[in-house]
């Protein structure tokens, strides 16, 4: 079943009573694309704070005056840490390295970020994805050769909400980007934050504007109210049932993409978390969000087996296996 704009709209405003039917189509949808297999992803903050930018909701903005941690790019040892760590630790099935800031700065960063990938891609059997800001092609074409699979470029929020959140650049940048990385063959994860007073007309919106753009993979985050931002200021929490709401519609929207609920989930779902995978998710985060705490690995895992539900197993087989290749000109630590 595919879902009309209308169609969308009646289900996202269903009573609480109503809720629970909805969760059931839901649940049949992603159980006929996705069966019983979840996927884990886990990311490594590479690189925190001073950014240009004013997403209203974001911790790191150099607008803004949080407690979030400043630090320049990780060393490429540290990165490829993460990952592993992330693998061996969490079972975590993709990785991402993530960094603060419109774009990034320098072709030395992109070309830490490729070793990393290309290391990533033969020493472990992560999926390879990168949330960076803004890129150009050839920087799209560059990490693309090193091994990355999936950029992560989120479009936040529907468009007729944007000037409301991020008045810094425009919705129309963050669909270059997207259609770009599209283009040069990678698959896409794109979603947004919700809970940041968009309607939910226009919650169904994004959900419609990403289905146009035929993404692979759609993150749920809801607001985890950072204490100096103005998101933080009109917080209103989304109660569990409104949060579930909206999962389901987006799984029926969407279909068979990768859905996931990541950032906010622990504190606006509550004793209620188990149920976002019956709402039709099929992706979630494990481990640390980047600038907030997650709920420790162990539970999740232990939910998880709890709902019979399976950690999908990376499509990529390792390779082989060993240190960190060095760069040219770089010496061993002893
Ligand atoms: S969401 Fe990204 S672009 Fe926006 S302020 Fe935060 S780091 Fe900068």
């Amino acid at each position: 079943m595919t879902l009309s704009f209308k169609e969308a709209i009646n289900l996202i405003n269903s009573s609480d009573e109503e809720t629970f039917s909805l969760l059931a189509k839901a649940d049949e949808t992603r159980r006929k694309f996705k069966g019983n297999k979840v996927k884990l992803c886990a990311i490594v903050n590479a690189k925190s704070g001073r950014c240009s930018e004013n997403c209203s909701f974001c911790a790191q903005s150099g607008h803004f005056s949080t407690k979030t941690p400043i630090y320049p790019l990780l060393s490429k040892d540290e990165m490829f840490k993460s990952a592993t760590d992330s693998e061996k630790n969490f079972h975590a099935t993709c990785f991402s390295i993530v960094t603060a800031g419109k774009s990034v700065k320098t072709d030395q960063e992109i070309e830490d970020i490729a070793g990393v990938l290309s290391a990533i891609k033969s020493q472990t059997k992560l999926d390879r994805c990168v949330s960076l800001g803004t890129l150009s092609k050839e920087q799209i074409k560059k990490l693309k050769a090193a091994g990355l699979k999936r950029l992560h470029h989120n479009l936040e929020t529907a468009e007729s909400f944007f000037n409301q959140v991020c008045t810094t650049h425009t919705y129309q940048e963050r669909l270059a980007t997207i259609k770009a990385a599209k283009a040069e063959g990678l698959e896409v994860c794109s979603g947004g934050i919700f809970g940041l007073g968009e309607t939910p007309e226009q919650r169904v919106e994004l959900a419609f504007t990403l289905a146009e753009l035929k993404v692979d993979s759609v993150p749920i985050n809801i607001l985890n109210p950072i204490p100096g931002t103005p998101a933080a200021k009109n917080y209103r929490p989304m109660p569990p049932l409104e949060v579930l709401r909206l999962v389901a519609v987006y799984r029926l929207i969407l279909q068979d993409k990768d859905i996931g609920v990541f950032g906010g989930r622990e504190l606006s779902l509550g004793t209620l978390q188990p149920l976002m995978f019956l709402a039709g998710a099929n992706v979630t985060l494990i481990g640390d969000y980047l600038t907030t705490k997650g709920q420790a690995p162990e539970k999740d895992l232990r939910m998880l087996a709890d709902l019979g539900l399976e950690v999908d197993t990376p499509s990529v087989p390792r390779q082989s296996s060993g240190p960190l290749p060095l760069a040219k000109g770089e010496k061993e630590r002893g």
